[in-house]
């Protein structure tokens, strides 16, 4: 290992023990995926020695990598099986596809500004996540040549939970999507079972905005 990888190694190492552990993340897969997955390679090289910090950043195009705890949390809520098929609406710069991928059989992720698509498929392919599966497009309608799916998460702030998605979703599947308004949303849990769909709200976030049919209007400039 060069001296840069290991620097980076020690970086991660104490982000998995000061912000994920410490803050109650006890699902071993989860902290094995934070504690392998190279962050620092996800964003710019402007930005590598900041991966690691307790805070979202910037990927170009307006959009962020989440925080790292918050992509924890909503990977261990999702509750994870390895067999599982997931869709990632919102692929950004492909770290929480990353941290899906070193879980479950298969991620079907979708973003819809190409840069970053490509961008996000280029390093994903070079670290070699053959199981990721991606598309370009409004992540709003899901996939539904590929639905069902085990779990979805939406990785942007809606404005009410897609209803295509929740359609999308397996009886037995858990949905995590931000929903609010353009500035602050909640966290909602979905469980989907024989009875119905089940809430519930694991706290406040705050997330850039899913824009789409199903989402928020894209803003126009003429
Ligand atoms: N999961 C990403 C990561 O690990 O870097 C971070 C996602 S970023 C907070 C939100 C992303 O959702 C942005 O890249 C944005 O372009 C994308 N997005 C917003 N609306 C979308 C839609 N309707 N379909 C697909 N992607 C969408």
């Amino acid at each position: 290992m060069n001296k840069e990888a290991i620097k980076y190694e020690r970086q991660r190492d104490e982000m998995v023990r000061h912000q994920i552990k410490s803050r109650g993340i006890k699902d071993p897969n989860v902290v094995a995926a934070l504690r392998t997955i190279p962050r620092h390679l996800f964003v710019s090289e402007a930005l590598r020695d900041q991966a690691y910090g307790d805070y979202p950043l910037p990927i170009g195009e307006q959009q962020t990598i989440s925080q790292p705890y918050i992509v924890a949390e909503m990977t261990q809520a999702l509750d994870l099986h390895k067999d599982d098929r997931v869709l990632e609406i919102g692929t950004g710069s492909g770290y929480q596809a990353a941290v899906l991928a070193e879980i479950v059989f298969r991620v079907y992720t979708i973003e819809r500004i190409r840069a970053l698509y490509i961008q996000a498929r280029n390093l994903l392919d070079k670290l070699h996540y053959h199981n990721i599966v991606m598309r370009c497009t409004d992540g709003t309608a899901g996939w539904q040549a590929e639905s069902p799916f085990d779990a979805i998460i939406v990785t942007a702030g809606a404005p009410e939970v897609p209803a295509k998605l929740l359609d999308q979703l397996a009886e037995g599947g858990r949905m995590i999507v931000p929903v609010g308004n353009q500035h602050s949303q909640d966290l909602i849990k979905i469980i989907k079972d024989k009875r119905g769909v089940h809430k519930s709200n694991l706290g406040g976030c705050r997330f850039v905005k899913l824009i789409g049919a199903q989402g928020w209007k894209e803003k126009r400039t003429d």
